[in-house]
């Protein structure tokens, strides 16, 4: 299987392999996300992340549409946006404990 970027959806090569804080390279996230451990857009929002998306999709002769609404079926399973019903920046270690 192709491996994805868990923020952006995007195919991935050794070469566009994000970094953490050691400089090792992952495999979860592009570089063009998360960079020296850290993502490097952290406000940024999934429906937001859509819009930053989808003019890469479209650049490759994708309707739109389509491009909009396979981000929106990919997007929140990916890792950095799961369990995020309100499509909300929140970072993971949020969810580590009890939520009341
Ligand atoms: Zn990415």
């Amino acid at each position: 299987m192709e491996q994805i970027c868990q923020s952006c959806s995007m195919p991935m090569s050794l070469e566009v392999f994000g970094t953490e804080q050691t400089g090792e390279k992952t495999n979860e996230y592009c570089k063009y996300c998360y960079e020296n451990g850290t993502f490097t857009q952290p406000d940024t929002t999934m429906e937001e992340m859509i819009e930053i998306c989808v003019p890469h999709m479209t650049g490759e002769g994708m309707p739109e549409q389509q491009a909009r609404s396979i981000l929106k079926e990919v997007l929140p399973a990916l890792s950095r946006w799961k369990g995020d019903p309100l499509f909300v920046k929140l970072p993971t270690q949020v969810f580590n404990g009890d939520i009341e």
